[in-house]
């Protein structure tokens, strides 16, 4: 069993100025390879304390791989603490050093002796060039262990691992397997009932495997297989796919990047329906999922956000009776707004969002009643009432994705 540790380097980490990312990130494409991670470390600029953190992964671990600390600048000390620990020699790579002064003549500017150290790299390691900046990555092989050194931006970091490192490191390793998922949405199930209509096959499946995955976009499920290639893994995956969906198709979104809003474009385009949104506990943000997805326009008319109650009168049109006799939050209220913003703005739906996200009762109702409503000319006028839990961004959030379900069925 390879151990491999992904070991961050910088200050701003330990500060919580930033979120150790790459770290998230390159055990997500590990896992995906197959390769195990034992351990995830963090270790500020200090020449010492990282020397020490080397130490102890070069003693527990088979592949160590460190991002950051390897700029320009005098709190970048991966390099030296790496070779305080392990004695090896540095040489300058040329074709490093070359590209550096490339960049410094283009921008006219003067080079430091600092600068030069980015192109240093240790004797015999592997250098992985930087498509999209200037210092190299690194392979090297100390004792027995595989120690891979890449450049903390994110950037930099993820494209030197893609083109590079997990290529090499399938061949150091010898990985013959490889891994593939996919990922499947479901909305309008719940996670307890999903798994309960595939209790059976998830248990005799072994490969692909089927696991829940949590997420705040509705219901997923990830099926991973292991194949001897890319082509026989598809093969399986269908069929996995195939067998699930037997099971729980009416409530199938799609898959992998396929959002539960793109779905809901896709479908509106085939059937030439044109889309509006009244807001109000929602304020916009049905609206924004819907335009955030490529080719939206198609589709989508607009938003009325419609959050004081005079809005929703004088912009909307909603009667002073029903807003007197029922309130804003109300299925009337609901109805009304979701009809007239489809009239209002020309769209042959309508939807419609009104409730309490808190902290505070409004018209005496609780925390977390919602109403959302879709209207469909000559067709549909529905509303369905909510009770949401959770805190106001939650409750705003699930309001948005009930919406979802409403128009997906
Ligand atoms: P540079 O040449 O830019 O100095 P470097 O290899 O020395 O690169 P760092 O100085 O450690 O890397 O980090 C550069 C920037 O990359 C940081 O300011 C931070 O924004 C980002 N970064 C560094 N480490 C991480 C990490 N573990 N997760 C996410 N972002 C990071
Ligand atoms: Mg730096």
């Amino acid at each position: 069993q390879i151990k491999t540790e992904i070991i961050a380097v910088g200050t701003e980490l330990l500060l919580g100025q930033i979120a150790n990312t790459n770290a998230q990130w390159i055990s997500e494409q590990l896992a995906l390879q197959g390769i195990n991670v034992y351990y995830h470390g963090v270790v500020g600029d200090n020449l010492t304390r990282v020397k020490d953190t080397f130490a102890l992964a070069n003693d527990r671990s088979d592949v160590v791989i460190v991002t950051g600390g390897l700029g320009p600048t005098d709190d970048d000390l991966t390099r030296e603490a790496f070779q305080l620990m392990s004695g090896l020699t540095m040489v300058e790579h040329p074709a490093s050093m070359e590209k550096i002064e490339a960049v410094f003549a283009k921008q006219n500017s003067q080079m430091t002796p600092n600068n030069r150290k980015q192109a240093r790299v240790f004797k015999d390691s592997l250098v992985f060039h930087n498509p999209v900046g200037m210092a190299p990555g690194m392979l090297v092989h100390y004792n027995d262990t595989i120690w891979i050194f890449l450049p903390g931006v994110p950037r930099e970091m993820k494209a030197i691992m893609v083109d590079e490192v997990l290529p090499i490191l399938r061949k150091e390793l010898n990985l013959t397997e490889i891994i593939k998922s996919y990922v499947l949405r479901f909305i309008g199930i719940g996670e307890s009932k999903l798994e309960h209509e595939l209790k059976e096959l998830m248990e005799q499946q072994q490969n692909p495997t089927i696991a829940p995955l949590a997420q705040s976009n509705g219901i997923v499920l990830r099926l991973t297989a292991k194949a001897a290639s890319e082509d026989e893994a598809i093969v399986m995956l269908e069929e996995t796919k195939a067998n699930v969906l037997a099971k729980v198709h009416p409530f199938y979104v799609g898959m992998n990047d396929e959002t539960i809003e793109q779905s809901i474009i896709n479908n509106l385009k085939e059937l030439k329906l044109t889309l509006a949104s009244a807001e109000s506990l929602t304020g916009g943000k049905f609206i924004e999922k819907i335009i955030s997805v490529p080719g939206a326009s198609e589709v989508c008319k607009g938003s009325i956000v419609c959050y004081d109650e005079s809005v929703k009168r004088d912009v909307l049109g909603v009667s002073e009776e029903i807003l007197t006799s029922y309130g804003t939050v109300s299925r009337e209220c609901a109805l009304e707004m979701s009809k007239n913003v489809a009239q209002k703005l020309h769209s042959s739906i309508g939807i419609s969002f009104t409730g309490i996200a808190g902290p505070d009762a409004v018209e005496g109702k609780p925390v977390g009643t919602v109403y959302v409503s879709v209207f469909v000319q000559d067709k549909v006028h529905l509303v369905e009432k909510f009770e949401l839990i959770g805190d106001r961004a939650s409750i705003r959030h699930r309001a948005v994705m009930k919406g979802f379900e409403l128009l997906f069925n």
